[in-house]
């Protein structure tokens, strides 16, 4: 089939020579040419029928210069179009080729060859440029209707395009984003960890490596979020990098569920090691305590009436004593199991707390076995608040009774009271052992005991008692304490019920227990 050209020349010596040009000796020709002088009548004629490519003269009588390609390229794109100047005027046909038309003879020196060869490489660029736009739309199709957020890079970083889904996200933000050092633009610059990552990712990928990483990124909201992101370069035939293709989707959700999960079985691990502590702790505290009870049982049991009233009396009070600790066991571990599972309530009235502690104190003074001195000290004669009493009880019980255990007979341990409008502050002191700074941030996990404790008898239980308790009331524990000078722990709690509750209402954390290491020399 013979190839349609349009000729558009109002010069009819040019137009004859050039339809010379285009037959063949015995006056055939491969071309089926359609001559005319005018634009309007070229844009007439390609309306009515198509042409394989335009021969266009640059001066005609009804348009001038480029205007001429623009208004053929409207009625037909991507038409292949060749211009034919005047020597003079090459500069303006360099500027139609840049505008798309496909090439320019100069006339004069137009040879059959030159003008055939012209046609059909206008043609064929011609086709070629719609296949490479057919398949540019189908990769930008791509590119842009993938979930995923796609990312152009130079080999230097430069952000050259986004796809659509990053582009919808980024809103307002994609302009700033454009034509910037990724690592610059506020998604990734917002911390300096996540700018460093950039950085070295662009560099790896630059090198021909592919990269991949779960990192965090700053939306528009201002929201860190995780993304799954990659960074793979793009070779060309040379095998040379020349871009890079970054791809990244939101993983936020994926990874709460992942630390969910994560903390779930951290927490069952915990309870799992809280299980075998207890185990351990049981059986050896209470092997001790039924060891004493066994013994002194047989014994009274075989030599009952060769032994004196006094070692009869002893054996007896040893009984008592083993008795005394294994309840003491068995209670804090009740009290324990009820404050992890919601049973320890918080029933708060209003008592006397100075009349309570002397009270507490005098008790203790009592009850216990050894010689210390408990000192109460309170400047006020009444101190009125609304607690719970019983979980005070605990507080105060397990605080004073640690102080006398870790601190040396007859030596003197101190419970001070003190208010304020709203808040009461107790304050145990004692000058015994001391706690070793790297054991005093444990002190409030179940079962842990300072390494300094040696023989003295314990189950690490009380003090995860004592901050329950503190927890119930929001207050705040503090401990303040020096190896071989003494140690204090302060208690701070709201004094009315109201303020417990507005405290309940605004406080989403439990109570804070701040660890304070005192230096050598301070108390
Ligand atoms: P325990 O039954 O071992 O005394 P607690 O939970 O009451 O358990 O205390 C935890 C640990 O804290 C103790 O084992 C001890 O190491 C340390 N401790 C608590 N109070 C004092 C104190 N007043 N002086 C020195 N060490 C203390």
């Amino acid at each position: 089939m013979r190839l349609s050209i349009l000729l558009v020349e109002d010069n009819p010596a040019d137009a004859d020579l050039l339809m010379d040009s285009l037959t063949q000796d015995d006056g055939s020709s491969v071309w089926q040419v359609r001559h005319v002088e005018r634009l309007s009548e070229a844009l007439q004629a390609l309306e009515q029928q198509p042409v394989d490519v335009v021969l266009l003269d640059l001066s005609l009588p009804d348009s001038q210069g480029l205007g001429s390609i623009t208004r053929l390229q409207a009625v037909v794109p991507h038409l292949p179009i060749v211009m034919l100047t005047g020597r003079d005027d090459t500069q303006i046909a360099v500027q139609a080729v840049a505008q798309g038309a496909q090439d320019y003879l100069v006339k004069g020196q137009i040879t059959t060859s030159l003008l055939t060869r012209a046609l059909r490489y206008a043609i064929e660029r011609t086709q070629n440029l719609k296949q490479l736009q057919a398949s540019e739309h189908r990769f930008r199709a791509v590119f842009d209707q993938t979930f995923q957020f796609m990312v152009l890079l130079s080999t230097e970083g430069l952000v050259l395009e986004v796809n659509q889904a990053l582009a919808n996200v980024e809103g307002d933000r994609l302009q700033t984003l454009l034509h910037q050092s990724i690592w610059e633009t506020v998604r990734w610059g917002y911390r300096e960890v996540a700018q460093q990552w950039m950085k070295n990712a662009v560099a790896a990928a630059a090198q021909g490596q592919t990269v991949r990483d779960e990192i965090e990124s700053c939306n528009p909201q201002g929201e860190v979020r995780w993304l799954d992101f990659s960074l793979k370069p793009l070779r060309n035939a040379a095998n040379q990098v020349v871009l890079l293709i970054g791809e990244s989707h939101d993983i936020s959700d994926r990874k709460l569920i992942e630390a969910k999960t994560l903390e779930t079985l951290e927490q069952e691990r915990e309870l799992t090691q809280l299980k075998a502590d207890f185990v351990a702790m049981a059986s050896h505290e209470f092997r001790t305590p039924l060891t004493i009870i066994r013994m002194a049982a047989e014994l009274l049991e075989k030599y009952d009436d060769q032994l004196i009233a006094a070692k009869r009396t002893q054996h007896f009070e040893r009984i008592h004593s083993a008795i005394d600790s294994m309840l003491r066991l068995l209670d804090e571990v009740l009290l324990l199991g009820k404050a992890d599972s919601g049973g320890l309530h918080y029933e708060p009235f209003s008592f006397d707390l100075a009349d309570y502690c002397q009270e507490v104190v005098e008790t203790l003074q009592l009850t216990t076995n050894s010689n210390h001195r408990i000192i109460f000290d309170c400047s006020h004669k009444q101190i009125q608040g609304e607690m719970d009493q019983a979980l005070i009880h605990h507080i105060l019980t397990n605080l004073l009774s640690n102080a006398i255990k870790y601190s040396p007979d007859r030596s003197s341990v101190w419970l001070k009271l003190s208010c304020q409008p709203n808040q009461i502050s107790f304050q145990v002191k004692d000058e015994g052992i001391g706690i070793p700074p790297q054991d005093q941030q444990h002190l409030f996990e179940t079962f842990y005991r300072a390494k300094n404790v040696g023989k003295i008898q314990g189950t690490g239980l009380g003090l995860s008692i004592v901050k329950k308790c503190v927890e119930l009331h929001q207050g705040q524990i503090h401990v303040e304490s020096e190896v071989g000078i003494g140690t204090t722990f302060n208690v701070t709690l709201p004094r009315f019920l109201q303020q417990t509750r507005l405290e309940h209402s605004s406080l989403h954390e439990s109570a804070q227990i701040d660890l304070i290491n005192v230096q050598a020399g301070s108390n």
